[in-house]
């Protein structure tokens, strides 16, 4: 923990992350004033209550950073000293509660989660596995974001989000969100489950037993909790057998990647998400795609890909290789991509989550597409939302679906 405040110490006060930041200007969050604060030990009650629940992890100051600061690191170790001293918002202490009862944050049995990929065949076992992640849990948590934002959770702190939630209750509110559930990420995913023997990769998939990745708890500073979940995920693909992971679901795949290494021992399981994937079968003209698809898309960087696991190339390949796809770059793009506006702030504050995703669709508007390809579950979510927002007209569609049109 200190050493990571310390890391602060060559700050140059410049102002680049607070530039970078997509938060920046819908409300009083400044991301400098923050890690100065941090650095000098003056991070009271109204920093840890509200300011450091609202940053999206996104890292687009990290990467602007002139002196390489990490900053999404700082705002987990400051998301940490809040769980300390109980500055928790009561979304996430539902989440976690959740996850030891149910085994997923969104509370909902596994059985009941992949009822609709139940009828797709896959061997159970085997020791390159596919890993759904995000893309069983994305209908529940749309229809609870949706349901809060019905609530009028508004652009303000995280204490504004608590209150409507002592109004309506958050049980009340989860029980309605639950009513409205679609299935429309789970019919993405079972495409991907169709589509990876279709494209020659073998693969099990683990069906019910999935074991829940945990990243949340990461990204909301509940790190010795994510220690120990990671140390019991890892036992378990260690007992089936499991020496590689593919997902589709980018957030699983940078927690896979870069954090199960970081927090548990010998931690040896190879990631690679979906689109790397399509990808080296593209680059050796081993990807037959028949179907065009004609529109002219632009592809929306999701920060985990493009950021954190500098998977930025890939996603143009394999998309070059739609026939009849017509693929323009947005203003900002790739390592510069501006987040979608979830990164856990979804649930915290859907309203100020909305904001941000309303700056990314104005972004991926810039090159005038038709079509906004995403590649994280999460991200379409949030896309969806800002269109909806700006009224634009434009459709947002996951690359998975994508591809199945293309190949079905
Ligand atoms: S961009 Fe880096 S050096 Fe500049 S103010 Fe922000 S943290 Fe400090
Ligand atoms: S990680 Fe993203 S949201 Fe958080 S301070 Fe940096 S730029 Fe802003």
């Amino acid at each position: 923990m200190d050493d990571v405040i310390s890391s602060l110490s060559v700050c140059m006060q410049c102002g680049a992350c607070v530039g970078s930041c997509p938060v920046t200007g819908l409300n009083n969050f400044n991301v400098r004033r923050l890690a100065r604060r941090a650095y000098f030990g003056w991070t009271g009650q109204d920093v840890l209550k509200n300011d450091v629940w609202l940053c999206l992890l996104c890292a687009r100051c990290h990467e602007n950073c002139p002196q390489g600061i990490n900053l999404p690191e700082v705002m987990v170790t400051l998301r940490q000293q809040a769980v300390k001293v109980g500055a928790t918002p009561r979304m996430i202490t539902l989440m976690k509660s959740n996850l030891s009862k149910y085994g997923n944050p969104v509370g909902v049995e596994a059985k009941e989660l992949i009822s609709l990929v139940n009828e797709v065949n896959l061997p159970k076992s085997g020791e390159r596995l596919f890993y759904a992640g995000f893309y069983l849990l994305a209908d529940h948590i749309e229809s609870m974001v949706k349901s809060m934002l019905r609530a009028g959770v508004k652009v303000d702190k995280v204490a504004t989000a608590a209150a409507i939630l002592q109004r309506v209750g958050l049980g009340g509110l989860l029980k309605a969100a639950m009513r409205g559930v679609g299935q429309s990420y789970r019919e993405t995913l079972k495409k991907y489950l169709l589509l990876l023997p279709k494209l020659g990769v073998e693969v099990s998939y683990l069906y019910e037993e999935e074991p829940w990745v945990g990243a949340e708890l990461h990204t909301y500073g509940l790190l010795d909790e994510f220690a120990e979940h990671a140390k019991r995920v890892s036992s378990f693909l260690k007992e089936r057998g499991v020496k590689e992971i593919i997902t589709p679901d980018p957030i699983s795949a940078m927690a896979f990647k870069k954090l199960y290494p970081e927090f548990v021992d010998g931690f040896s399981v190879e990631v690679k998400t979906f689109i790397e994937v399509v990808a080296e079968k593209a680059s050796k003209a081993s990807l037959e795609l028949k179907n065009p698809v004609g529109a002219k898309a632009v592809f929306h960087d999701p920060c985990m890909l493009s950021r954190y696991l500098k998977v930025i190339d890939e996603p143009r390949v394999a998309l070059s290789s739609v026939p009849s796809l017509n693929l323009v770059e947005p203003i900002r793009n790739k390592q510069y991509t501006v987040c979608c506006g979830a990164g856990g702030l979804e649930v915290i504050n859907p309203s100020l989550a909305r904001e941000v995703s309303v700056k990314s669709v104005q972004n991926l508007l810039s090159a005038s597409p038709d079509l906004v390809v995403s590649a994280c579950p999460m991200c379409t979510m949030m896309l969806k939302l800002g269109v909806e927002k700006l009224g634009a007209k434009v459709e947002v569609i996951d690359v998975g679906d994508l591809l199945w049109n293309s190949i079905a």
